[in-house]
């Protein structure tokens, strides 16, 4: 069996000293995840590094340059199972250059207030990660 491929992802707070906003995108394709909320990335390419993929998938689909904190691991090795096929490592991230626009496969971007990051309906496998990122922060 081949291994799930790579996607990487960056959970975007406003201040990763002091989080208290996390942006969550809203996917607009495929028509079997649209509408659903996620924590904006995509897959890596053969040949990048994870980090790099990372910095390539927000500069393409949000136009904006991040500084990466620290990684948010999931129980799997450190990745977050998504499905048979994908597995995910997620970082924290702030803006550091422009604005987040939904430029492609999202057609809105919400700023969710602290205690309301529940508030969308994000894909299955985000909820998880969304839940344990505010553990994670409650206690920072
Ligand atoms: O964005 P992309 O289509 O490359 O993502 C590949 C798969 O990863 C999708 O099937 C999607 O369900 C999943 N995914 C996810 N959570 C994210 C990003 C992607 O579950 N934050």
């Amino acid at each position: 069996m081949t291994s799930p491929a790579l996607v990487v992802a960056a959970a975007i707070v406003d201040d990763l000293d002091s989080p208290r906003r996390l942006l969550a995108a809203r996917r607009s394709a495929p028509t079997s995840l649209a509408g659903r909320w996620e924590f904006p990335g995509g897959k890596v390419e053969p040949g990048e590094s994870p980090e790099n993929g990372l910095h390539r998938e927000l500069r393409e689909e949000l136009g904006v340059r991040v500084e990466l904190g620290p990684e948010v691991p999931g129980p799997d090795d450190g990745a977050w199972p998504l499905s048979p096929a994908y597995a995910m490592r997620l970082w924290l991230a702030e803006v550091t250059h422009g604005t987040p626009e939904p430029l492609i496969e999202h057609d809105e971007l919400r700023w969710l207030p602290i205690g309301q990051w529940l508030s969308v309906p994000w894909l299955d496998a985000d909820v998880h990660i969304v839940k344990s990122l505010m553990s994670v922060i409650t206690r920072v």
